[in-house]
C-alpha cells in the first residue's frame, strides 16, 4: 500500500462527503482501532529493521493528516449550521439574553436608605465617620470620663497597648467630628457599623448598627426632640405612633431620656413587646453643655439634641427576626427572603 496514494484517496472522501456521521465512519475505517493505519503498524514486526522507522514514521504522518482533515471539514459542518440557525425564522438577535440571577440589597442597607431618605427630606446632612477611632472622639469629647464602666475592656476593642485607638462603641464620635466643622446651625444623621466586645446571643452581636442624629440650633428644646421622633417612627412604621420619654443617663446628654414608642404590632400586647404594649426604641436627650464645648461650640449661644437610633434592632423589629445574629451571618437562606 502507497501511503501517498491512501492519503489522497482519503481526502477526497473526507470532502466529499455530506454530514457528520459519514465523517466519523471515514474517520473510523482510516484512524480507528481497526483501521488503515493501524494495520500498517501492525505490519512493522514483520519488516526487516533498517525499513522499520521509516515505515512508522509514513503510518503516524498518514494519521496525522488525515486527523486534521477531518477536523477541518468538521468544523465547517459546524459553521453550516449555525449559519443555517441564523437564517432560520426564529433566530432573534435581538432578544435579551436568559436572565442573569440578581440578589437584593440587605434589610440593614435598606432600612438605612430609607431613613436616609426621610432624614434629607427633613433638611439633615448624611455623614461618615471612622470605624477604628481615637479615643478621644469615642469616649473623652462625649464627656465620657477615664473611669466610666463604658471604657471597661470588657466592652470595647482597643486597638493598640496604650489604648488611644478603639473600635468605636457608637456612632457617637461622629457628633464631634461634625462640630468640629460646622458652624450652627445644623442637622445631622450618621449611619454606621459599631463594636463592643460581647458574648454573642440572640439579642446581643459584636458588630451591629446605629444611626446617630445631632440637631444644634437656636433655643433647640425637648419638644423638638419629640417632634423630630415621631417624624421618624412615621417614615418607619407609616403610621403615628404614641411615644413615651423615660429618665436615662447617658453622659453625653443632659437630661438624657429612653425613647419607648407604641408597640406597632398589637393594641393589647405581644410577644414583640413582651405585653407591655410600649417597646424601646432608642436613647436620646439634650446635648450636654460639655459636648458642645468639646466640638467647639459655645453652650451659652446654642443647644441642641442627639439621638442613637440602633438600625439592627429596628429590622429586627420591623421583620420579626427573633436572633440579631442571622443579620451578619451571610446565610443565604435568611438573606433571599428580603
Ligand atoms: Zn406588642
Amino acid at each position: 500500500m502507497d501511503p501517498e496514494q491512501t492519503l489522497q484517496e482519503a481526502h477526497e472522501r473526507i470532502l466529499a462527503c455530506k454530514d457528520a456521521n459519514a465523517l466519523k465512519d471515514i474517520e473510523r475505517e482510516y484512524v480507528g482501532k481497526k483501521g488503515v493505519v493501524a494495520s500498517m503498524l501492525a505490519t512493522i514486526p514483520s519488516l526487516a529493521p533498517e525499513q522499520r522507522k521509516a515505515h512508522g514514521q509514513k503510518a503516524n504522518a498518514l494519521k496525522q493528516a488525515i486527523t486534521k482533515a477531518v477536523a477541518e471539514r468538521q468544523a465547517e459542518f459546524e459553521t453550516a449550521k449555525l449559519d443555517q440557525a441564523r437564517r432560520a425564522d426564529d433566530f432573534d438577535p435581538t432578544l435579551p439574553p436568559p436572565r442573569a440571577r440578581r440578589g437584593s440589597l440587605h434589610p440593614i442597607t435598606q432600612v438605612t436608605r430609607e431613613l436616609e431618605d426621610l432624614f434629607v427630606s427633613m433638611g439633615y446632612e448624611v455623614l461618615d465617620g471612622p470605624e477604628v477611632e481615637l479615643d478621644h472622639y469615642n469616649f473623652e469629647a462625649l464627656n465620657i470620663t477615664k473611669d466610666h464602666p463604658a471604657r471597661d475592656s470588657q466592652d470595647t476593642f482597643y486597638c493598640d497597648e496604650e489604648g488611644h485607638l478603639v473600635l468605636r462603641t457608637h456612632t457617637s464620635p461622629v457628633q464631634i467630628r461634625a462640630m468640629e466643622k460646622r458652624k450652627p446651625p445644623f442637622r445631622v444623621i450618621a449611619p454606621g457599623r459599631v463594636f463592643r466586645q460581647e458574648t454573642t446571643d440572640a439579642s446581643h452581636d459584636h458588630t451591629f448598627y446605629q444611626m446617630e442624629g445631632l440637631v444644634v440650633g437656636d433655643n433647640i428644646s425637648v419638644a423638638h426632640l419629640i417632634g423630630a421622633m415621631k417624624t421618624l417612627l412615621r417614615g418607619i412604621f407609616g403610621r403615628d405612633l404614641d411615644v413615651r420619654l423615660r429618665p436615662g443617663h447617658f453622659p453625653f446628654v443632659e437630661p438624657g431620656f429612653e425613647l419607648d414608642a407604641r408597640c406597632p404590632f398589637c393594641d393589647d400586647g405581644c410577644s414583640v413587646c413582651k405585653k407591655t404594649t410600649w417597646i424601646e426604641l432608642l436613647p436620646c436627650g439634650l446635648i450636654h453643655p460639655n459636648v458642645l464645648r468639646a466640638g467647639g461650640i459655645d453652650p451659652e449661644r446654642w443647644s441642641g439634641f442627639a439621638f442613637g437610633l440602633g438600625l439592627s434592632r429596628l429590622v429586627m423589629l420591623r421583620h420579626n427576626i427573633d436572633d440579631v445574629r442571622h443579620l451578619l451571618d451571610g446565610d443565604l437562606r435568611f438573606l433571599e427572603q428580603f
